[in-house]
Order: C-alpha cells, then sequence, then structure tokens
C-alpha cells in the first residue's frame, strides 16, 4: 500500500509550526471520526491523519521523516518492540505499516483456529393449506461436507500430511530487509502451506486434498403450523462444516406460501368474498362456504347488505406462543357483495316489476358507507 505524504494528508506545508499541525489535526480528527463520520473510508482517514499526526507532532520523529521519509518512521514501528517504545497502538500502527500478518504468531493461530461454517438458505415454497396445518417437507440442499474418504486431513487414506519444507511446519515466513537503523522483519503466511505447516503429499482420492465433498443431502423440514410468508425457520448445524474442527453453520428455509385461489390472510384471519343474488340478501339463505377445514354453513340473515361480513370462528390461522404452544385460532371472515342480475328473463322481468310497484323509490344520498369503502375498512382492521 502506496504511503501518502504526511504534510500533505495534515493539508499543512512542510515549514508549518507545531501550533499549525495541531490546528490541523484537531479539525480533521473531527471531520474523519468514525463515529461522527458519515465517509465510508472515514476509519482509513483517521488512522491515516492520527499516524501522520503522531509523526509530525513530535519534532524527533518530524526530522527523521524530513531526511529519510516515511522509512524513516516505518523503521521507528517496527523497532517500537525492542526499546524505542513510546508508540501509542502499536497494533494499529503494525498494521498500517505493514499490512495484515505483520503481527506474526497471534494472527498465524486465528488463521488456523477453529472456525464456524458458512450459514446456508433455502426457499420453501408451500400452499395455503399447508401454512395453516404444518407440514412435513423433504429438501435438497447442496453443500460441502467433510470427506469421509480422509475425514477432512485431505491426505489418502494410509497417507498422512508432511512438515512443510518451505516454512519448516510453522506456517509463516520471514523476510529480514536491511534498512539504515538495522534489519526489519516481515512475517508472512507462508505461500505454500497457506499457514497450516503441513502439505499433502499424495491427495486423498476422493476430494482431491481439499478434504471436503460437495454433496446433495436431503433432509425433512418440519414447517410448524401457523407460518407466515417470509419467515425463517433455522435448522441449526444444517449449514457448511466448520474450519479445523469448529462447529457447522446453520441452515435457514425461508418460507414462501403460494397465494390461494379464494383466501385471503389478514395476521390470524383468513378473508374470503363471496357473492350473493339480491332474493338471497332480502330474504336471507342459508349457504355452503369453503373454509381451510372443509365446506362450512353460512347463515346469511335477510335484510343483508353489500359488504357486510360475517365470522366463521375458529377457522383462521393457528396463534402459536412463542414456546410453541397453541393459544387457538383465528377466524374466517366472509364478505358478502350481492349481485343484481344483469339480464332478466321475461318471467323475471314481470316479477321485479310487480316487485317494484311495492318498493320506496325515495333516492336519499346514503348515510352508510359503500361497499368498496366497507371493505377497505375491513381489510385494514378497522371494520
Ligand atoms: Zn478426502
Ligand atoms: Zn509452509
Amino acid at each position: 500500500m502506496p504511503q501518502r505524504d504526511y504534510y500533505e494528508i495534515l493539508g499543512v506545508s512542510r515549514n508549518a509550526t507545531q501550533v499549525e499541525i495541531k490546528r490541523a489535526y484537531r479539525r480533521l480528527a473531527r471531520q474523519y471520526h468514525p463515529d461522527v463520520s458519515n465517509d465510508p473510508d472515514a476509519e482509513e482517514r483517521f488512522k491515516e491523519l492520527n499516524t501522520a499526526y503522531e509523526v509530525l507532532s513530535d519534532p524527533d520523529k518530524r526530522a527523521r521523516y524530513d531526511r529519510f521519509g516515511h522509512a524513516g518512521v516505518n523503521a521507528d514501528a517496527g523497532f517500537g518492540g525492542f526499546g524505542m517504545g513510546g508508540f501509542g497502538g502499536l497494533d494499529d500502527i503494525f498494521e498500517e505499516f505493514f499490512g495484515a500478518g505483520f503481527a506474526g504468531g497471534s494472527r498465524r493461530r486465528s488463521r488456523r483456529g477453529p472456525g464456524r461454517g458458512r450459514d446456508l438458505s433455502y426457499e420453501l415454497t408451500i400452499d395455503f393449506e399447508e401454512a395453516v396445518f404444518g407440514t412435513e417437507k423433504e429438501i435438497e440442499i447442496p453443500r460441502q461436507e467433510v470427506c469421509e474418504e480422509c475425514r477432512g486431513t485431505g491426505a489418502a487414506p494410509g497417507t498422512s500430511p508432511s512438515r512443510c519444507p518451505e516454512c519448516g511446519g510453522t506456517g509463516e515466513v520471514r523476510t529480514v530487509r536491511q534498512t539504515f537503523l538495522g534489519s526489519m522483519i516481515n512475517v508472512n503466511t507462508c505461500p505454500r502451506c497457506r499457514g497450516r505447516g503441513e502439505i499433502i503429499t499424495t491427495p486423498c482420492p476422493v476430494c482431491q486434498g481439499s478434504g471436503k465433498t460437495r454433496v446433495t443431502r436431503r433432509l425433512k423440514v418440519n414447517i410448524p403450523a401457523g407460518v407466515d410468508d417470509g419467515m425463517k425457520i433455522r435448522i441449526q448445524g444444517e449449514g457448511e462444516p466448520g474450519q479445523n474442527g469448529g462447529p457447522p453453520g446453520n441452515l435457514y428455509v425461508i418460507i414462501n406460501v403460494r397465494p390461494h385461489k379464494y383466501f385471503k390472510r389478514r395476521n390470524h384471519d383468513i378473508l374470503l368474498e363471496i357473492t350473493i343474488n339480491v332474493a338471497q340478501a332480502a330474504l336471507g339463505d342459508t349457504i355452503t362456504v369453503p373454509t381451510v377445514d372443509g365446506e362450512a354453513e353460512l347463515i346469511i340473515p335477510p335484510g343483508t347488505q353489500t359488504g357486510e361480513s360475517f365470522r366463521l370462528r375458529g377457522k383462521g390461522f393457528p396463534r402459536l406462543r412463542r414456546d410453541g404452544t397453541s393459544a387457538g385460532r383465528g377466524d374466517q371472515w366472509v364478505i358478502v357483495q350481492v349481485v343484481v342480475p344483469k339480464h332478466l328473463t321475461p318471467e323475471q322481468r314481470e316479477l321485479f316489476e310487480a316487485l317494484a310497484e311495492t318498493l320506496d323509490t325515495n333516492i336519499i344520498p346514503p348515510q352508510s358507507k359503500g361497499f368498496f369503502d366497507r371493505v377497505l375498512d375491513f381489510l385494514s382492521g378497522e371494520g
């Protein structure tokens, strides 16, 4: 990573006074402080700024920087542990100057240590009824698993990995660079064994030495009654395997509920819109309507208006408590629309004409809401 000039970072001239440097630092620190800045590079800029200020605010370091450039002060950081010290936040500074991997041992260990496997997700589409009552589904997920042939070592059975000749089994390589202040040691992950410290001489024939195989695994998934579209079901430990003995990730099954031909869902209730004719509306009737539990009888009282809704108790979605126990079911609401015939037979026409003689013909602006308003109210839960 090329390093920017410290004077440029602080936006001051090379002969700036200590006061000017301090003022520039404070102004920029306020601007780039990661807690206040929205700049995506804020953290980087803030680090860079601190590094520049640490050097330029110290007359000694500034003099070395003026004479030797970054090398004059980088070496300082590199030898901080050997007595020159005095630098705050050494870890950050190591990272800044040498990139990840410099801090050596501790990083290498964490790279080789156990790590949790990746999570997987699977989209599962189910029917409306399956969402009401729950179901068990078999799904097939492609995922990586630990190779059974070599138990994840990557070495062919009967052979074992051997020590990496490049790094002698340490997993890291050191390069020594001579500078005017002495030797600088740079530690990197061994490129041959990628930090493992061992290499596979006879790779496992099944996984070609990777220690993992791609398999398609069949799993049974229990879909609880009452699930809603977009819900996620977590299946512990069915994700990808962990690294170096770490625990596996989880599998998340994302539920898609196929829309139903007639039913709609509102929270725990089911809505159904039906049509009745004018005679049923005026005289009342007993009709059969579909529910998720099969057909049910519904009494339409005489004088039913368009937009009225009737409740069938307990025919909705199950209400689940947090602990998974059931707390009864929601209801089904049947919303009625009265349909006026568009075409009349001669006989029907006669009957309507006779009826018309007896009906009130006063046209008064209706006080009650229209069908559409009532359906909207109902759908929004105000009905
Ligand atoms: Zn294998
Ligand atoms: Zn190696």
